[in-house]
């Protein structure tokens, strides 16, 4: 979390992470600058261009590939706790996004990271992983030029995991992590495992490979890239790349969409009663009366509403900045807004849900689920 000016943000993949200053990522953690390199990038996803992933880690590696038409791969996953929500759907697009630009997509179930982390059982993440792969199967993930995956169930990431463990201390795993139970420190090797796997002769050998991620997640990355370099001479291994996108503030305001908040989020498979009336009770950055609104215009930096239809609903940039400028202006209000993002989600979650119906026996087949 970043707090007073005198002290660092904390980036915890387990806890709380609260950004509220992303400029100062780039120095109190070496992140370079996605917008740099934006200008190269043959075909930007709309959360690249629009600076949602604000941050990366090597990915000009990836990136020469791709200009190249070279192999290489995207690996992310999910942690299997619950219905797919706007962050899973998030990750989702962007793996499914470098797949569609050449990569092999890895797709990871951390099932381990889910007992270690939630406690939840494996029989349980597996059913929950049905769901999941059939919400990655519906967004468009090509599963012919993809390999998703338990990582309970795959032996090479556990192995892996075991080798990694030889070469990392308890001092260094409490400088990255801070003082954690040794469950998550295993799971953040196996981690390290799923994010190195792609590179193993069984998927064709080294290769840069881009891990898209929330940047409450960089200690894996930092972890991971240290023990590539450990590892080169064994498996000459490409360090890891990785872009960073922004955490969505809460439907209520809060900085973080947060599971024990449910009125912070919403799932895509919530009834659409209950969705509409998030939508209808969130914070915005509205003024407090019409006349107000009008005269002064609203704050879009601050709204939760506009958050959500920039980053996952309005496709053209030029309705994002109409919709951008129309609140600053005061010539959009809230109510009239809040009900047509309600509208457009709405109509979003009732497609999905439609077309995902039609992936569950694939996901079963998939995930060897009876
Ligand atoms: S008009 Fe829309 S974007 Fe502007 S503050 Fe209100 S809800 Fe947010």
């Amino acid at each position: 979390m970043s707090t007073a000016d005198n002290r660092k943000t904390v980036l915890d993949p387990w806890g709380t992470t609260v950004v509220e200053d992303y400029n100062r990522l780039y120095e109190e953690f070496g992140i370079q600058r996605f917008k740099s390199l934006l200008a190269e990038i043959p075909n930007p996803s709309m959360y690249m261009r629009r600076g949602v992933i604000f941050g990366h880690r090597n990915f000009e590696s990836v990136l020469e590939n791709m200009k190249r038409h070279e192999k290489f791969a995207v690996m992310s996953g999910i942690k299997p706790t619950g219905e797919f929500h706007l962050g899973t759907l998030m990750t989702a697009r962007e793996i499914i996004y470098f797949q569609q630009q050449g990569a092999t997509a890895f797709y990871c179930i951390a099932d381990i990271e889910a007992y270690e982390d939630n406690k939840i059982p494996f029989e349980k993440s597996e059913k929950i992983a049905v769901g999941n792969v059939a919400d990655l199967l519906a967004l468009g993930f090509d599963p012919k030029r993809g390999y998703i995956y338990r990582q309970y169930k795959e032996q090479r990431v556990r192995n892996l995991a075991v080798l990694f463990g030889r070469s990392v201390t308890l001092a260094t795993m409490k400088a990255i992590y801070g003082e954690r139970n040794i469950g998550l420190y295993l799971s953040a090797l196996v981690q390290a495992g799923d994010i190195l796997m792609p590179q193993l002769e069984d998927f064709d050998g080294p290769k840069p490979t881009v891990v898209p991620v929330g940047i409450d997640q960089d200690a894996h990355l930092r972890l991971t890239r240290d023990l590539a370099s450990k590892f080169r001479r064994k498996f000459n291994f490409v360090s890891p790349s990785s872009t960073y996108h922004k955490i969505m503030k809460g439907l209520d305001g809060s900085p973080k969409m947060a599971k024990r908040n449910s009125m912070s989020y919403f799932t895509l498979h919530e009834n659409p009663e209950s969705i509409a009336k998030k939508i209808s009770n969130a914070f915005t950055g509205g003024r407090p009366t019409v006349e107000e609104q009008r005269r002064l215009g609203g704050v879009p930096e601050i709204c939760p509403i506009y958050e959500i239809e920039m980053y996952h609903f309005v496709e053209n940039d030029d309705d994002v900045v109409k919709v951008y400028n129309d609140c600053r202006s005061g010539k959009l209000l809230c109510g009239e807004h809040k009900a047509r993002t309600t509208e457009i989600v709405l109509n979003f979650v009732k497609d999905h849900k439609r077309k995902r119906r039609k992936f569950v026996d694939k996901s079963r087949e998939i995930l060897q689920v009876a």
